[in-house]
């Protein structure tokens, strides 16, 4: 929440913020240190990042991943870990284009190596394509995409060099992907979401510097630092529940400042451990077509291509 008129309770400047949960009131500079430390913090805490690491964070152009650019930018820098950051160009006509330029040139300004990579040279179609070939709509267009989406970072990062993977997801994407995940009745599923999960053979790290701040104060990060960033949604958006959760939870949180923080603390005890046993589970299983860790004989990605395929040649 924005307040005007009252003093920054660490260096007494006038204050842009007043974090309700907290009762603190921050100025313009010592705001955007707090989310700068806390960043630090949870990076500490999960033992996310390591000396000599190569980070690769991914960058869609959005606010998040835009401000997590920036923090491990300064944070790295002091710390002698490398980053660069990947984008993937999903080929979402009229969208992409945009916040990949966005991307390639928010890098530049930080001296950030970029890589981009596609869904077309990575899988041979665009996600306009793969919709169009998609045989009925049992899975929405953001489940097909998340699941690509994930494989092209992956491709990218080990393209670059990358031993960890960092993405920009917020308190919020947590919690609200932790709800989900809790009415679907699986609970493997719940394990994916630690914070600093320890890898499968073969693919990098992945971790959630954001995972302990709000997307409200990273979207206010955004704006007191001048990042611009992509807010035309994507045209494919299909959020379904996850809109009603996002909605329930802002709505607890406006009544019970810090609801979100302590549900997830709470979140965290029942997922601590489980994270590194799941991690050790997924080593065993390997997907027949492309031979990365996967839960059955074809991983998601190459059943989600083999799909289009057999769908594309069923049309000739
Ligand atoms: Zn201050
Ligand atoms: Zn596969």
């Amino acid at each position: 929440m924005t307040t005007g008129r009252q003093k920054c309770g660490f260096c007494g400047g006038e204050s842009v913020y007043h974090r309700l949960y907290s009762g603190e009131q921050l100025c313009r500079s010592c705001f955007r240190d707090s989310l700068e430390e806390k960043t630090r913090r949870t990076i500490s805490q999960y033992k996310m990042l390591k000396h000599g690491d190569t980070v690769a964070v991914a960058v869609s152009g959005g606010k998040d991943s835009l401000s997590l650019l920036d923090i491990l930018s300064k944070l790295t820098q002091a710390h002698g870990e490398k980053i660069v950051a990947v984008t993937v160009d999903e080929g979402i006509e009229g969208y992409r284009g945009e916040a990949v330029e966005l991307a390639r040139s928010e890098a530049a300004k930080r001296d950030v190596p970029f890589h981009v990579v596609s869904f077309e040279s990575l899988f041979g179609f665009t996600l306009n394509r793969a919709l169009d070939a998609w045989p009925d709509r049992s899975i929405s267009a953001c489940t097909v995409c998340g699941i690509l989406r994930r494989r092209a970072i992956d491709l990218a990062a080990e393209q670059v060099g990358a031993t960890v993977v960092a993405t920009a997801h917020n308190l919020d994407d947590f919690l609200q992907t932790y709800f989900i995940n809790l009415t679907s009745g699986d609970v493997g599923r719940l394990e994916f979401l630690y914070p600093g999960l320890e890898p499968s053979i073969g693919l990098p790290r992945r971790v959630k510097p954001f995972v302990e701040i709000y997307e409200e104060e990273i979207a206010f990060y955004a704006f007191l630092s001048g990042i611009p960033f992509q807010t035309e949604p994507c045209p494919y958006m299909d959020e379904g529940v996850r809109t009603e959760i996002r909605e329930f939870l802002n709505r607890l949180e406006r009544r019970h400042p810090g609801v979100k923080h302590s549900t997830y603390k709470t979140a965290m005890k029942m997922l601590s451990g489980r994270g590194e046993e799941k991690s050790s589970d997924r080593r065993s299983v390997r997907c027949n077509r492309c031979g990365r860790p996967a839960s059955d004989k074809l991983c998601s990605v190459c059943r989600i291509i083999e799909t289009i395929q057999n769908n594309r040649s069923s049309k000739l």
